[in-house]
């Protein structure tokens, strides 16, 4: 009846995810991409800019006389080339980009190259070379991720005023760079630019730094990664116009009476304030389906798309598209379960559960809720809180690798020894976040948590030591 069980728009890691479970499942799966398969993550997110990151981690490491001095070792001169830093992030996006599109032939999904865009709930046209197309299939899947938000009065040339999109390829290095935003993207190419030598002023229209961050975590991080490296932050402050060209023209007003306060001249201009949903021209509106003010696709927890509130049973959406989660992992996840929904299931994600990190050195990472939120969440539903800290200067393996800045928090119920987040900053911190969200996933309290055996020496023992305080603690009440 249908020509699949299963049509995907966006081969993003959202789409991919949905589409290796459908075939393993022995669903019919094809998939739509107007662009490059693996989409953002793949091309312009995750990948390139992690390729950056290790190449401005060695640098660091390698600059840092003190702790080489320490362990014995002398580097009299360190090199950088910037074209080959940028040729190895790129190398490594075309190696990706392949293997996700060869595990998607071999696996039996077909690929649709062109534009998308849904005809009726089990209908969709894709447009490619003005030639359009129409393929039916039981259920489909809207995954067409996001792009770069610019706000109004900054003028964007690719040039001397870019986003990540155009950062990543780091076609130069400029002298004095401003970074607008101060979320995990803007922090971090902070990182990757002052490792490699730039001069950074970091502007957040907030009154703090970091908002979605912990509050302790945030400041830590504020100290490690911006004041020890002469970044220059600038809160509470709008950049309301940013003019491209020689030198870049960056006009800063109050964030709240929209004043003029201060210009600055910069060589460049990285505007990383957040991230759109891309739901235009994907035939919505005809189909009566209101998108919410900045044009997220409503969604039930099982992923079907709301028309005026009421789930459309074979019409679904994921990933940056919903924008519950905007993180890689998340697409995935939420991709999976949608499938899993389509063959019957009643399946939702657990977002409590879902780790997150920055992958500045040293690393951040989180997974279920602030200090703040958990405390707010505990009067509304009348439950103690409590949170322990454990520090990474205490940590043997921390201490021997000379990376021992750093701390782990652990928020949890002071009634029950339920977890409720646990946020790191420190070496390895996105690694050392999955057993935290391996815990609030198995809804493993703290007083079992404090009773698994790490090994000895790791840095998994900075969070071992935080459940045992936070048990003890709870024993001795
Ligand atoms: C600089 C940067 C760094 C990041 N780092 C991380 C990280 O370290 N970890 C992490 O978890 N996340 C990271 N992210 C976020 C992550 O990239 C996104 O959350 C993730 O890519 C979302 O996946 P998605 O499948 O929803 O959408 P996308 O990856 O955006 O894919 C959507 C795809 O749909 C295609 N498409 C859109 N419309 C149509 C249409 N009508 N027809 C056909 N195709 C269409 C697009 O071309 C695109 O290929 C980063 C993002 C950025 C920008």
């Amino acid at each position: 009846m249908f020509d699949y069980d299963l049509v995907i728009i966006g081969a993003g890691v959202g789409g991919h995810g949905a589409a290796l479970h459908a075939v393993a499942l022995g669903m019919k799966t094809a998939i739509i991409e107007a662009a490059d398969m693996g989409g953002t993550c793949v091309n312009r997110g995750c990948i390139p800019s992690k390729a950056l990151l290790a190449a401005a981690g060695r640098l660091r490491q390698l600059q840092d006389k003190e702790t080489l001095k320490a362990l014995g070792i002398a580097v009299e001169q360190i090199q950088v080339d910037r074209a080959g830093v940028a040729t190895h992030a790129q190398e490594i996006v075309a190696k990706i980009r392949g293997d996700l599109t060869r595990s998607l032939e071999r696996l039996g999904v077909t690929t649709l190259p062109g534009w998308g865009k849904v005809v009726d709930p089990q209908k969709v046209s894709i447009t490619q070379d003005g030639q359009e197309t129409l393929v039916t299939a039981k259920n489909v899947l809207i995954a067409t991720g996001s792009y770069p938000w610019v706000p109004p009065g900054i003028e964007i040339d690719g040039q001397t005023v870019f986003t990540s999109d155009d950062a990543l390829k780091l076609a130069w290095l400029p002298p004095w760079i401003a970074i607008v935003g101060s979320g995990y993207i803007g922090l971090e190419f902070a990182d990757i630019y002052t490792a490699l030598g730039c001069e950074v002023t970091m502007i957040e229209a907030l009154e703090h730094l970091m908002p979605t961050f912990d509050p302790d975590i945030a400041r830590l991080a504020r100290r490690v990664l911006l004041e020890a490296r002469d970044v220059e932050t600038k809160v509470g402050m709008l950049a309301q116009k940013i003019t491209p060209g020689k030198p870049v023209v960056v006009e800063l007003a109050d964030a709240k009476t929209k004043e003029l306060k201060e210009v600055l001249e910069v060589d460049a201009a990285l505007v990383a304030t957040g991230r759109l949903p891309a739901t235009e021209n994907l035939g919505l509106e005809a189909l009566g389906i209101e998108r919410d003010r900045r044009g997220f696709i409503p969604v039930n927890p099982q992923f079907n798309v709301l028309k005026n509130g009421e789930p459309i049973p074979s019409l679904w959406a994921i990933g940056d598209a919903i924008g519950t989660m905007m993180l890689a992992h998340a697409a995935a996840a939420q991709g999976r379960v949608a499938v899993e929904n389509m063959l019957g299931q009643n399946k939702a994600v657990n977002y409590r559960a879902i780790p997150a990190a920055a992958f500045t050195h040293p690393e951040i990472s989180f997974v279920g809720l602030t200090e703040p939120q958990a405390q707010e969440l505990g009067q509304k539903e009348q439950f103690p809180v409590a949170s322990v800290r454990s520090y990474f200067k205490g940590n043997s393996k921390a201490i021997a690798e000379g990376e021992a800045e750093g701390l782990a928090k652990v928020i949890y119920r002071s009634d029950t020894g339920e977890l409720l987040g646990v946020h790191i900053i420190g070496a390895h911190a996105a690694d050392l976040i999955q057993e935290a969200a391996a815990a609030i996933a198995t809804q493993t309290p703290v007083q079992q948590l404090a009773e698994i055996v790490h090994t000895h020496p790791t840095l998994t023992e900075v969070l071992d030591e935080a459940f045992k305080r936070a048990s003890l603690a709870l024993t001795s009440q």
